[in-house]
């Protein structure tokens, strides 16, 4: 039987990705729902193209329309009331940002298995999407390149035996830049990655560090490692997209061409592995790769994804938003490159101590970091 999948985010990068997939699939999934945030001419091409009736533009005022003889509905919460009338067996979630959250917890309260390409809902409330998971007894699928390939490892290693993972990173346009370069790079650089080819926001968090730091935060959620057992290595070629290493001292690596279709066929077809047609690793052919230990102290957004670990609470929720909010300003010209971590330090200089138990307190805490860090970002100008 066909996968029903719902995408949500899918006029971006990884919602692109997964239709490649389901075209090159059309036996084993279908398109049962559709999310985008704006473009509702691509949303209306899509739902022709794969005979799709459930679809959702939360970018817009709240309402309904007919438009190419299929209803769109509108508004924020539009997405909820689509996972929820729509029978699915996955929804990938590749909402970017902290927007992506409740749509993660919509899903797993359906009892729909997750494939979550979005970092915030595990760095946001991790805890509290575990347990949700549980209590519905579905499956959270990490489609973010280095958690597939942990998830893998430690399916296939044993968690019992794991000693610690290493996630790759492929240090971004600006891996060997010094501190005075790095304070004068241009949004333009910044926009343009050596390997991935992704969304604006996770293409300058690579560039600062900061989606490596939110990646930290998310291994340590999805798979209940300490800060001390997540190490993080600059890796350029970013064919590695992690290790495990186990009790015995061995490390094991998932290799792969830096292709985002490889993580989430992953995740859509678990626990199955199937053939498929794309671009593989040649060892027919001489290439090399390089690994070096990341310069914190040049890429502070990284040091203080481990701050905000170590400290708990509603930290890595303040990481989270801060750097959101200065990323905009960075991609308004508003700020310096550098601005963003400085803005993101003095708002977890704030006490955050206070634990969220409940979405709603997640939600208060990151709009409150989003206000301070406002404040902050004036006071740097
Ligand atoms: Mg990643």
């Amino acid at each position: 039987m066909k996968k029903r999948i719902i995408i949500l985010g899918c006029t971006g990068s990884i919602g692109q990705s997964t239709i490649e997939l389901v075209r090159e699939f059309p036996d084993l999934f279908e398109i049962v729902g559709l999310q985008a945030n704006t473009n509702e001419q691509k949303l209306l091409e899509l739902a022709k193209e794969f005979s799709c009736t459930q679809l959702c533009l939360t970018g817009k005022n709240i309402g309904a329309d007919v438009l190419n003889s299929r209803i769109i509905f509108y508004g924020k919460s539009s997405v909820n009331n689509l996972i929820k009338n729509t029978d699915a067996d996955i929804v990938v979630n590749g909402i970017s940002g902290a927007a992506g959250l409740i749509p993660s917890v919509t899903t797993l309260e359906c009892g729909k298995n997750l494939a979550l390409a979005n970092k915030e809902t595990m760095v946001l409330a991790g805890n509290i999407i575990n347990k949700i998971a549980e209590e519905n007894n579905v499956k959270i699928l990490p489609v973010d390149s280095e958690h597939s390939a942990i998830f893998s490892l430690i399916e296939k290693c044993g968690k019992d035996n794991i000693a610690n993972i290493t996630i790759t990173a492929s240090g971004g346009p600006f891996k060997n830049l010094t501190k005075e370069e790095l304070n004068e790079v241009t949004l333009e650089q910044a926009l343009n990655h050596p390997t991935w080819n992704m969304g604006p926001k996770i293409t300058i968090d690579s560039a600062t560090l900061a989606n490596k730091g939110l990646e930290v935060i998310e291994a340590n959620q999805l798979f209940g490692l300490s800060a001390e057992k997540i190490n993080v290595v600059i890796h350029p070629q970013s064919l590695i997209h992690s290790l495990v290493q186990t009790k015995d001292g061995q490390f094991y690596a998932q290799i792969s061409k830096p292709d985002m279709r490889h993580p989430i066929l992953s995740a859509l077809t678990y626990p199955e592995i199937v053939e498929n047609s794309l671009e593989q690793v040649d060892f027919s052919k001489p290439f090399s790769m390089e690994f070096q230990p990341p310069r914190y102290e040049n890429f502070p957004m990284l040091k203080l994804a481990f701050d905000a670990l170590k400290k708990g609470n509603s930290y890595p929720i303040v990481y989270n938003a801060a750097n959101e909010i200065a990323v905009v300003a960075f991609r308004n010209k508003q700020i310096k490159f550098t601005d963003i971590a400085k803005a993101v330090e003095n708002v977890m200089n704030f006490d955050w101590s206070k634990t969220c138990t409940t979405i709603e307190e997640v939600v208060e805490v990151d709009c409150e970091a989003r206000n301070k860090t406002l404040t902050a970002l004036k006071e740097l100008n």
